[in-house]
């Protein structure tokens, strides 16, 4: 069944869902609520002033609408709730008029002011008779709260088959509810026990899928054979000798640990662990230079052409005295001079291939591939991690990630990777100062901006979305290039970029920035990890609490990339002690740490971090306990053979050839 065969949605809808990441009514049904209101109405009479309540009420008069300027309208009208008549007011909900006509019953949400009698409403409801609990969805503009709450309801009528992936013997065990009596609960609760079970439930279960797959590649690694290099040490070491500075203590420790697994007969699959700027792009030349000395091809894989041409412009720099080959295989070369790097690789003549994930494994055949670097590879991509090894060449992987996150968590979600961390930092960094500023005290942040630009640098502005959600009341980019076009525009080029733009245009974009003819980057995080302006010098987050600390460390990561001093700017008006975190730190390993501690209680479910798809329900610090028994049961799972008898957990273990 597709997300079309569910009443109400429409092609003009669907596409609005796919926005919110709803491809299909899987989708749909994990669309999980990010809170729940209660709703609890009271008799007018025993509202506390100033404090948001429910109160029924009766309309009593036509609503009268004024409009006070562009984009702000005020609704009038007058209403009877328990004998008491209200003088009602509510912003900009003009457009509800219609639907508020005299003597029908609704529910407002809002303050009372016994003395003037006044309500103002932040929300009308209808249809509302009693007492019940309401989930709370991410939006989109176009598509309502009510409209999710109605399409799921819908979808959970007509869907059969929903697919249960915790083992039979375990549900007996724990006494779960069935997926189906999850869904359900989850997306409409009578009370918070039933929240609680749904959720027990859907988490377990996603990361008993996720475990399992750790778990599985974890026997796999430990027992793959890899490549026993004979390397010349005193070659080797030439490289080390001659970079222009002295490796920090985690660096040189990572490049033994490197060494040791390159020269041993086991199959190398470590994950760099580093922050921005902590000099992994070094460690993985090392083991390059360790692979090509013992005469293997390494192939470098970036997530984007422009990551791609940035490591190739510096790596092809520090392997030149060595005589290492290297090339650059990117989708917007000219057809022949991609046929004659293919061909080159073919016969052994590249050592070395830099490029996207795409372009690499498309059909790139090597003479004698011995090792995979992939930079920035997506934390969660656990199924991303096979490809390479299906390819019928078994070379040695080593990950690169700017993603810190505290030792625990990395070795239980890497639990199939070894580990290097580098936490110590090379020498004479500059910290990037931070700030935490509040909407109105944005001048403060105009007035650095314009100083930095008067310095001749370059300034990123981050936003979370790309559209106005009246709703959620967030900078748009759009917005925000409108504010900034006013306050500078006539002075300095401002570019956009953001995640609807085609790769074409988004590079066209970045490689002004880089060029310089663009001086202020407003965009939403696609602005790339690991992309290196060095002339930027200042960032500017706005509603920065919508970002985990982790993601704005990281984004943050992308000032500060030369000896001059950068600043950082987190504009919010809520959630400030949390983001005070950074103006104290630049160690991301201790941010992440922090991060953990903080996040989520309020909050069912955590902070949605946007950008990064990493569980749907699934909250690592709140979870972790859960994450700890599932781990026993998926490592009991694989070794009793249970999953002979789970086609969907066979089909995993055929795919990365754990089974045949
Ligand atoms: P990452 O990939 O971890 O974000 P890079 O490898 O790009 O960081 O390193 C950032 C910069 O620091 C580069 O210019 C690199 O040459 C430099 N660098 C790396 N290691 C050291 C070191 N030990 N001492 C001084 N500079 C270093
Ligand atoms: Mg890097």
């Amino acid at each position: 069944m597709e997300l079309e065969d569910i009443k109400g949605i429409g092609s003009s809808i669907l596409k609005k869902l796919n926005t919110l990441n709803i491809y299909n009514i899987n989708d749909l049904l994990e669309d999980y609520p990010y809170r729940y209101n209660f709703i609890n109405i009271i008799d007018i009479n025993n509202a506390i002033e100033n404090e948001t309540c429910m109160v029924k009420a009766i309309i009593a008069s036509e609503p009268k609408v004024q409009y006070i300027k562009r984009n702000f309208n005020r609704l009038n009208f007058k209403a009877i709730s328990s004998n008491v008549i209200l003088n009602v007011t509510i912003f900009n909900r003009a457009f509800l008029k219609n639907n508020l006509t005299i003597n029908k019953e609704i529910v407002l949400v809002g303050k009372y002011n016994k003395l003037k009698n006044s309500f103002i409403a932040s929300d009308i409801k209808f249809n509302i008779s009693e007492n019940k609990i309401e989930p709370v969805y991410h939006l989109v503009e176009g598509i309502t709260n009510n409209n999710l709450i109605k399409f799921i309801s819908n979808a959970l009528e007509v869907v059969d088959g929903i697919p249960d992936y915790i083992p039979d013997y375990l549900n007996t065990k724990y006494h779960f509810l069935s997926k189906r009596e999850a869904l359900n609960l989850i997306h409409n609760p009578n009370n918070i026990e039933e929240i609680k079970r749904a959720c027990l439930r859907l988490k377990y279960e996603e990361l008993f899928n996720f475990m399992f797959k750790i778990n599985s590649l974890k026997i796999i690694n430990s027992k793959a054979k890899g490549i026993k290099r004979i390397v010349n040490k005193d070659e080797l070491d030439k490289f080390i000798l001659n970079l222009p500075f002295k490796l920090t203590t985690d660096q040189l420790k990572a490049t033994e640990d490197i060494y040791n697994d390159l020269t041993n007969d086991n199959r190398m699959n470590r994950l760099v662990l580093g922050d921005v700027g902590s000099g992994k792009t070094v460690i993985a030349t090392y083991a390059i230079y360790l692979n090509y000395l013992s005469g293997y091809q390494s192939a470098l894989m970036a997530p984007t052409e422009i990551l791609a041409t940035q490591h190739f412009k510096s790596i092809s720099k520090s392997l030149e005295k060595f005589n290492v080959k290297v090339a650059l295989l990117t989708g917007s070369m000219k057809k022949k001079e991609k046929e004659q790097i293919i061909e080159n690789l073919k016969n052994g003549e590249i050592d070395l291939i830099i490029g996207t994930h795409a372009l690499i494994s498309e059909g790139v055949e090597f003479r004698t591939l011995g090792l995979v670097v992939t930079d920035e590879q997506h934390r969660f991509g656990v199924g991303q991690r096979n490809t390479l090894r299906d390819k019928g060449v078994v070379p040695d992987v080593l990950y690169l990630s700017a993603t810190p996150i505290p030792r625990t968590y990395a070795l239980t979600i890497y639990g199939d990777l070894d580990l290097s961390l580098i936490k110590t930092k090379p020498n004479g960094r500059l910290e990037i100062i931070t700030k935490v500023k509040k909407e109105d005290e944005i001048k403060d942040v105009l007035y650095q901006m314009l100083e930095q630009l008067k310095l001749g640098h370059q300034i990123y502005v981050v936003s979370p979305l790309i559209e106005n959600n009246e709703e959620m009341d967030l900078r748009s980019v759009f917005d925000l290039a409108k504010k900034f076009n006013i306050a500078f525009g006539n002075k300095v080029k401002i570019g956009i970029l953001h995640g609807k733009l085609k790769n074409k245009e988004k590079d066209e974009i970045m490689n002004q920035f880089k060029n310089n003819e663009i001086k202020i980057l407003i965009s939403t995080t696609v602005v790339e990890v690991g992309v290196d302006v060095p002339n930027s010098t200042m960032m500017v987050i706005y509603n920065a609490e919508r970002f985990g600390l982790a993601t704005l460390h990281q984004l943050r990561g992308r000032v500060g990339r030369n000896n001059v001093q950068s600043y950082c700017y987190l504009v919010s008006n809520k959630d400030t002690l949390r983001l005070k975190v950074l103006e104290e730190s630049n160690d991301g390993f201790y941010i992440s740490e922090k991060d953990f501690e903080m996040r989520g209680q309020g909050d069912l479910f955590g902070v949605k971090q946007s950008g990064e798809a990493t569980f749907k329900i699934v909250n690592l610090k709140d979870d972790y306990q859960i994450l700890l028994q599932v781990k026993k049961d998926t490592m009991e799972f694989i070794e009793n053979k249970e999953y002979l008898k789970i086609a969907y957990y066979k089909k995993i273990l055929e795919d990365i050839n754990f089974i045949n």
